[in-house]
């Protein structure tokens, strides 16, 4: 019952977010008042770990609500994919991160690539290519800019028909990156076979990693994985110094986290974009 009323929820909140999209003026206040709330998305730097440098940010929905403040993706996230809403919302996130990558491109800021996590039931739907091919083409975002963030056990689903979509997605110049690494199943050998370009050390390794002989195994043994494979690694949830260091001082190639900048609104991203132009 609870969980009817939260699949009500997030309908309504996605057709007010859809509706608000539809009025052109984006300084035009909410087309009216949601009692479901709306969706949005923040953005979070990756850093070049070499230069200490943005060169993309990775899109995370927030849905916020007028009554229960703002959701977190754990709270409905798997309800949306369970409902198959995911759909409609993850295509609304391609589209919101695609249209927002075009808006920091025209402003001649450094060429930022754009992240979109995808759920499982939104990878396998037959329109996926179709839609994303969509959102590129009306944004007039690059494919090359846009990025998708996919688990290992969503891959593993149906392999052969996973490896067929990454091949279409790459042909179209969308690049791939697996999430999460280390927490799925996935095979080595099918690791190889994966058209992507990067590997995303999980947060759960990364926490202890200055002080966990274990931690520091396995990462280790992802960024030589990684770029034996000739994929670029990211670690996500770098918090400390110690972290960042480890990692750089392992050739780890990139990182995500708190110590660099938490997820932000756009227009702060766009402030910090405006100042690392300057440098
Ligand atoms: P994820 O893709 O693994 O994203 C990383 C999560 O770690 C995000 O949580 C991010 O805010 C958080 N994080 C970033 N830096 C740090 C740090 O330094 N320390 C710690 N402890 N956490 C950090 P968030 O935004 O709550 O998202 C949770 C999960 O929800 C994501 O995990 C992703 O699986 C899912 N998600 C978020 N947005 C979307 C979306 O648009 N579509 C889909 N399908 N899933 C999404
Ligand atoms: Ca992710
Ligand atoms: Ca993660
Ligand atoms: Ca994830």
């Amino acid at each position: 019952e609870e969980k009817l009323a939260l699949l009500e929820g997030l309908r309504r909140a996605l057709d007010a977010t859809l509706a608000d999209d539809a009025v052109d003026d984006p300084d035009a206040v909410p087309a009216a008042y949601s009692p479901a709330g709306r969706f949005h998305l923040v953005y979070q730097p990756k850093v070049d770990l070499r230069t200490g440098r943005i060169f993309g940010v990775e899109a995370l929905i927030r849905w916020r609500h007028p009554e229960h403040g703002t959701v977190p993706p754990m709270r409905f996230i798997g309800l949306a994919e369970e409902s198959g809403l995911i759909v409609g919302l993850g295509e609304w996130v391609v589209r919101t991160a695609c249209r927002q990558a075009s808006v920091w491109r025209a402003a001649g800021l450094d060429a930022l690539t754009v992240s979109v996590n995808v759920s499982a039931r939104q990878f396998e739907e037959k329109r996926l290519v179709e839609r994303i091919a969509g959102a590129l083409r009306d944004t007039g975002l690059p494919p090359s800019s846009l990025e998708l963030e996919v688990t290992e056990s969503l891959l593993m689903r149906d392999l052969n028909q996973a490896v067929e979509r990454m091949r279409e997605l790459k042909e179209m110049g969308v690049s791939l990156s697996i999430d999460d690494f280390g927490t799925g199943y996935s095979s080595l050998s099918a690791l190889k076979s994966f058209p992507i370009s990067t590997l995303k050390i999980d947060k759960s390794f990364v926490r202890d990693i200055a002080v966990s002989a274990d931690d520091q195994a396995i990462a280790l043994a992802v960024i030589s994985l990684g770029h034996r494979l000739q994929l670029r690694v990211i670690a996500e949830g770098v918090e400390t110094v110690e972290q960042r260091d480890f990692l750089r001082a392992n050739d780890c190639d990139e990182m995500q986290g708190y110590l660099f900048s938490p997820p932000l609104p756009a227009e702060r991203i766009t402030e910090m974009l405006r100042a690392q132009a300057q440098q």
